[in-house]
């Protein structure tokens, strides 16, 4: 690995070269079909086309088996598409291999969930710091970082409690300040408020609408709730597969 922390996504470019896009995300004709048994196939995801400036707070929204989940996890590069064209943060991901994909999101890509996926053993601070110790980072700057981070959710003096000793809407805030440890240039989040009450799940979107203004950062989130509408720059809606007018 080579740069182990390069400054955060600007609009102005960074040291890093892959920071040099057009798109944050971009999909030409993307396909995922899963074989299902010998004869059945579900296709997922049939001809996404996208194209997503840098610094966009960005909802996928659709029903449930929509393809929300299909889509996140082909832009990862945790699965892959079964055709098309896929290039996220300046890289074709079809042109990697499984090495390089897991080096690639290790740098640049932070993920929330909707159940927190925090470990139960640690306290926050140990939850955040963890992602930068599995990156090589030194101790002084992972403990200033991990402090930054945070500060950002409002968690600080919260520190020193395990994931069991906060409420739910506390638990995600750890769990983004853990995917903004690395210092992405893009969030994935797949429905992050979806075990939240509604006055919480406001909360946790306004952080959200704040991270990417104030960081810099694109935020792709899926979710079906009607409460991300007033948070987000654009909705994209997805339907059976495709992305819908
Ligand atoms: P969403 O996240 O919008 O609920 P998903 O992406 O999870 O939708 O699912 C899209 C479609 O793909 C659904 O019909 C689902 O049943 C199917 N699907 C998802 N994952 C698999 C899998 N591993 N094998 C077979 N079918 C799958
Ligand atoms: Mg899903």
């Amino acid at each position: 690995m080579t740069s182990h922390f390069t400054p955060m996504a600007k609009k102005t470019k960074t040291a890093d070269p892959s920071a040099d896009y057009m798109y944050a995300i971009e999909t030409n004709a993307l396909w995922r079909v899963y074989k299902v048994g010998a004869h059945l196939e579900v296709p997922a995801l049939r001809g996404i086309n996208l194209q997503i400036e840098p610094g966009h707070f960005i909802a996928l929204k659709g029903r449930s088996g929509s393809g929300k989940t299909t889509l996140l996890n082909c832009l990862s590069g945790l699965d892959q598409p079964t055709s098309g064209m896929a290039r996220v943060l300046g890289r074709d991901l079809m042109q990697m291999n499984d090495r390089q994909l897991t080096n690639w999101r290790r740098e640049h890509l932070g993920f929330v969930f909707q159940s927190f996926g925090l470990l139960p053993a640690l306290s926050a601070y140990e939850n955040v710091e963890l992602m930068l110790r599995i990156k090589g980072v030194r101790a002084r700057e992972r403990h200033d970082r991990t402090l930054y981070c945070l500060d950002l959710v409002g968690l600080r003096k919260w520190m020193d409690h395990r994931p069991y000793e906060l409420s739910g809407g506390q638990q995600q805030r750890v769990a983004i300040a853990r995917a903004l440890a690395n210092k992405p240039q893009l969030i994935l989040a797949d429905e992050p408020t979806g075990e939240l009450d509604s006055s919480t799940a406001r909360e946790i979107l306004g952080l959200f609408q704040s991270i990417v203004r104030e960081e810099h950062i694109t935020m792709l989130m899926a979710s079906h709730d009607g409460l991300v509408d007033e948070y987000v720059d654009m909705i994209l809606q997805l339907k059976d597969g495709q992305v819908a007018e």
